[in-house]
C-alpha cells in the first residue's frame, strides 16, 4: 500500500550518504578524480586542502584552477551541517547538533582542558545497544554513520580548536567514540574512519592513535577483530557492574558475551595493541555502587586482565529524562574509588562536562527542538 505513496511526502531517509573524499583512502581517491576526468595528482591537493588544512570549502583552495575545482566539488558533499551549537562550562564544552544529507540528526561535542584538546564524536545516529540509563539508547537506531560523516564531525572540531573556538588556536589531540551509538557495531567505517583520523597528512588528519579512544558496550568478535587492525587505539570497554546478573539488564548485550568473555577480550586486546583498556562505569545510586561490587570488579580486574594493563573511569550518572535513577553520593563514590584501588587497579572519576546543555554523557539524543 506505502508503496504507491509519492516519495515527496517521505523524503528517503536512511539513504546511504553520497560518497565524499574522506569515504576513500589514497589509491580509491586517485581512481575517483580521474573518473571525473583530472589528473591523478589533483587527488593529493584537494586531501592536502581538506586534511592538512582542514578545510571542505572550495573558495579557500586557490592553487586550483576554477574548472577543476568545480569538478572536485563532486567529493566534497556537505554531509555534516550545523544546525544548533551550544556552550557552556566557559566556553571549554561546546556541542554541535548536525544534519545528515538525508535529515537525520547526530551530536558531537568539543572539550577544551588545560592539557588537550578533546572531540566527542558519534558513530551512528541513535543507538542499538538499548542501555536503559542512555539517552542515545532509548530512541533506538536511526541509522549507521557513513566513514565521511565520522570524519567530518574529526575535521570540523580541528577546524574550529584552531580557529580559537576553545579560547586561543588549538591543536585537536583527543578524539573519542562516546558520543551516539555503538562504533563496534558500525566496523568497516569505523576502522576506515579511524585510518583516516590517524593516518599523517595529507592522507589523514595526522592525530596519534594514542589519543583516540574506541568505547565499546563490549561486542567480543569485533573486539579481537580490531586488535589485528595495526591501530594502536585505546579501547574503553563499557562494563558498569562486574556480575552478569545486573550487567544483563543494564547492558542488554550481556545476554549475548558474558562479563568474563567481554573482560578476556579486554585482556587479549592489551596484549596485542600493547595499549591499556579503560573500564567505564556509570555510577548509580543504590544500583551498580555497593562496596561488594567495587570489590568484585577489582577482583575480576586483576585476575581477568592484570593490574598494569587496565584503568577504571567512574562516570558519574548523567540522569536522562524519564529515568529515576540518579548518581552515587559523593561519600559512596569515595568508596568505590578506594575499594577498587585497593585492589591494585588505577581508578579515577571522570569530569562531567556539558550537564546543562544535554552534552554529558549518555544525555546525547539529537533532538532538534532544544
Ligand atoms: N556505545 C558505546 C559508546 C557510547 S557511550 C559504549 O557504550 O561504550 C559512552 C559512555 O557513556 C559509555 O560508557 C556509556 O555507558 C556511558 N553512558 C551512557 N549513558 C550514561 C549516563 N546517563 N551517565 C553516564 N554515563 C553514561
Amino acid at each position: 500500500m506505502s508503496t504507491s505513496l509519492p516519495l515527496v511526502f517521505d523524503a528517503p531517509k536512511r539513504a546511504t550518504p553520497p560518497r565524499h573524499l574522506a569515504d576513500l583512502d589514497p589509491a580509491e581517491r586517485k581512481a575517483a578524480v580521474t573518473e571525473l576526468g583530472l589528473p591523478g595528482f589533483r587527488a593529493d591537493q584537494l586531501a592536502r586542502h581538506y586534511f592538512g588544512r582542514l578545510t571542505a570549502d572550495l573558495g579557500e583552495m586557490s592553487d586550483l584552477p576554477a574548472a577543476a575545482r568545480a569538478q572536485l566539488g563532486a567529493l566534497l558533499p556537505p554531509l555534516v551541517r550545523t544546525v544548533k551549537e551550544q556552550v557552556c562550562d566557559d566556553g571549554q564544552t561546546r556541542k554541535t547538533l548536525w544534519k545528515g544529507h538525508d535529515g537525520t540528526l547526530a551530536e558531537s561535542v568539543l572539550m577544551g582542558y588545560p592539557d588537550r584538546a578533546t572531540v566527542c564524536i558519534s558513530s551512528q545516529a541513535g543507538c542499538g545497544m538499548a542501555c536503559p540509563f542512555c539517552a542515545t539508547g532509548q530512541g533506538g537506531l536511526q541509522r549507521n554513520l557513513s566513514t565521511a560523516e565520522i570524519v567530518d564531525q574529526v575535521r570540523q572540531a580541528a577546524r574550529k580548536a584552531q580557529e580559537g573556538a576553545l579560547g586561543e588556536p588549538r591543536r585537536l589531540s583527543n578524539i573519542v567514540f562516546m558520543g551516539m551509538g555503538e562504533p563496534l557495531a558500525n566496523y568497516k567505517r569505523v576502522v576506515a574512519a579511524l585510518r583516516r583520523i590517524t593516518e599523517p597528512a595529507p592522507s589523514g588528519l595526522g592525530i596519534s592513535p594514542r589519543g583516540v579512544t574506541v568505547s565499546t558496550v563490549g561486542l567480543v568478535p569485533a573486539i579481537d577483530k580490531l586488535a589485528q587492525e595495526g591501530l594502536p587505539v585505546t579501547l574503553a570497554i563499557s562494563l558498569h557492574t562486574p556480575d552478569d546478573e545486573l550487567r544483563d539488564t543494564l547492558v542488554p548485550v550481556n545476554n549475548r558475551w558474558k562479563v568474563a568473555e567481554v573482560l578476556d577480550a579486554g585482556r587479549r586486546y592489551a596484549q596485542t595493541t600493547g595499549r591499556r583498556i579503560s573500564i567505564e562505569y556509570a555510577l548509580i545510586r543504590d544500583v551498580n555502587d555497593q562496596p561488594w561490587r567495587a570489590d568484585l570488579l577489582g577482583k575480576l580486574l586483576r585476575q581477568r586482565i592484570g593490574t598494569k594493563r587496565v584503568h577504571v573511569n567512574l562516570i558519574p550518572l548523567n540522569p536522562t529524562p524519564g529515568s529515576e535513577w540518579d548518581a552515587s553520593p559523593k561519600p559512596v563514590e569515595r568508596e568505590f574509588v578506594r575499594r577498587v584501588q585497593a585492589a591494585g587497579v588505577s581508578c579515577t572519576v571522570r569530569d562531567t562536562r556539558g550537564q546543562e546543555i544535554d552534552a554529558a554523557c549518555g544525555q546525547l539524543a539529537a533532538t532538534a527542538r532544544t
